[in-house]
């Protein structure tokens, strides 16, 4: 007997971008269509393909992503590059199963098409050269800061309307939770978004107490919040910014782990 496969995804071309949607979100197709056009409109790039999963789905995607996985409990999207050859290829994994995709599936596809665009722009994070003796929770941090950047850069192409509702979403997101995340990736939401004074407050306190929990040391914030927001209001970042980025990293590990000179860019 011949077991045939379920068809669980509906796939089709939308002016060009393979859309591969789960079956379950198939009565929001329309206007998962919509937002997709409007999106692409807004940052006038788009990828070549879209996966729109179930959580499920979307973690076996996204696995690339797990050493990031402590810096946001909020990670819904996330957007693959292959370079084969001269060409690049690009692949955005949403999970529509999250309330910030439901709420939002406009703004979260426009920060993950900003990434590509700052990609084709050359806008890659550079990485440092790491002291060998550099513990590896050490290491991470550092690298969840540079993570934060590239957010940042994303989240910086976004018209103002657009960013602030999504990330307005998160932070509303999180203080229902009550989830602690990162301090460096609380610090990137605060640097990017307006906020009333309420929320502001809010967030600030969920800073407060993440980064008590990170380190039972005091936590340089302001030499962080001035980087995040010089290369907010940049839209890129420079070479002339590479020694701010090299020194912030290396008080901020100089500070929580003690150990001075961490890394080295070139
Ligand atoms: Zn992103």
């Amino acid at each position: 007997m011949e077991v045939k496969k379920m068809i669980r995804y509906l796939t089709l071309n939308v002016s060009g971008t393979k859309l591969t949607v789960d079956k379950k979100f198939e009565r929001k197709l329309e206007k998962i269509i919509r937002d997709l056009q409007k999106a692409r409109e807004i940052i006038g790039e788009v990828a070549d393909e879209i996966y729109v999963f179930r959580k499920r789905d979307f973690r076996k995607a996204a696995r690339r992503f797990a050493k990031f996985a402590m810096s946001s409990p909020n990670v819904v999207a996330t957007t693959e590059f292959e370079n084969s050859g001269r060409k690049l290829r690009t692949r955005i994994f949403v999970n529509a199963s999250s309330k910030l995709v439901r709420r939002n599936f406009k703004g979260v596809l426009a920060h993950e098409f900003a990434h590509i665009k700052q990609y084709k722009a050359g806008q890659a994070i550079p990485l440092p050269r790491f002291k060998k003796s550099l513990p590896a929770e050490a290491k991470q941090f550092a690298m969840i800061l540079l993570n934060q950047l590239e957010e940042i850069l994303a989240d910086s192409l976004l018209p103002a309307k657009t960013r602030n509702k999504k990330n307005r979403e998160i932070v509303k997101m999180l203080i229902e939770k009550d989830e602690l995340a990162h301090p460096l990736f609380l610090l990137a939401l605060k640097a990017t978004t307006k906020l009333s004074a309420k929320e502001k407050e809010a967030l600030e306190e969920m800073i407060r107490k993440s980064a008590k929990s990170l380190k039972n040391v005091p936590f340089p914030f302001n030499p962080v919040e001035r980087l995040y927001t010089k290369i907010f209001e940049q839209k890129e970042i420079k070479q002339s910014d590479i020694p701010l980025i090299e020194s912030v990293l290396n008080l901020l590990i100089e500070r929580l782990y003690g150990i001075k000179n961490a890394c080295r860019f070139n």
